[in-house]
């Protein structure tokens, strides 16, 4: 019986740092897909269309809505980011875990689809530190960053309802605490039915 795939959540406020540390965990771990969403946002310098997103218009955005595409969408920031349901569900029948980089309001919505999937909250060192990379970045418009200022100390709240936290101070830090939630996760009992039962007598 083949086992079906972890799907794996990375999530946390905006400016933690979730993009460097999911394509490091990428880079060591070959056999983890990542889940390329669909967004509404113009792609920023050196993004490729089916490479960092799926790059759509608001209407082909919401046609896929309307036809229940979507595993979960979310507006952030203004603009629709979304999951998509058929490229997740194939690989994880397939027995590849999938990973997904998604923001906290996609995250709780997954968990309440997908309860068996593994959500990880990525947490930045502090709120100042928050803050720091958040301006730092230099790629957002001045409403944009406004709009992540002020929402992190909330977003920050929604980490209490994940099944894991992992502190950011660190990038290959946090990747070694990842790499062991999957490999704790994939030796859970009860995701370990079939192996059970190729003992039986
Ligand atoms: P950015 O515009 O900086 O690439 O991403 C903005 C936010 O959208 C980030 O928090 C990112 O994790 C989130 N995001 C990216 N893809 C998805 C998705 O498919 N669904 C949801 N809900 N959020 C996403």
């Amino acid at each position: 019986m083949m086992t079906r795939g972890l799907l794996i959540t990375v999530s946390g406020a905006s400016g933690t740092g979730k993009g460097t540390v999911c394509k490091r965990l990428l880079d060591l771990t070959p056999t983890l897909i990542y889940s390329i969403s669909a967004t509404t946002r113009a792609p920023r310098e050196g993004e490729l269309d089916g490479r960092e997103y799926f790059f759509f218009s608001r209407d082909q955005f919401v046609e896929k809505i309307n036809r229940n595409e979507f595993l979960e969408y979310a507006d952030v920031y203004g603009n629709y980011y979304g999951t998509l349901r058929s490229y997740v569900d194939g690989q994880l029948a397939d027995g590849r875990d999938v990973l997904l980089e998604i923001d906290t309001q996609g995250a709780l919505k997954v968990q309440k689809a997908c309860p068996e999937g593994v959500f990880i909250f990525l947490l930045p060192p502090s709120l100042e530190e928050l803050k720091q990379r958040i301006m730092g970045r230099g790629t957002e418009s001045p409403e944009s960053l406004a709009k992540r200022l002020k929402s992190a100390p909330l977003e920050i709240e929604i980490g209490r309802q994940y099944d894991y936290v992992v502190v950011n101070d660190s990038v290959e830090r946090a990747v070694d605490q990842i790499k062991s939630i999957i490999a704790a996760e994939h030796c859970r009992v009860d995701r370990s039915a079939g192996l059970f039962d190729t003992f039986k007598s």
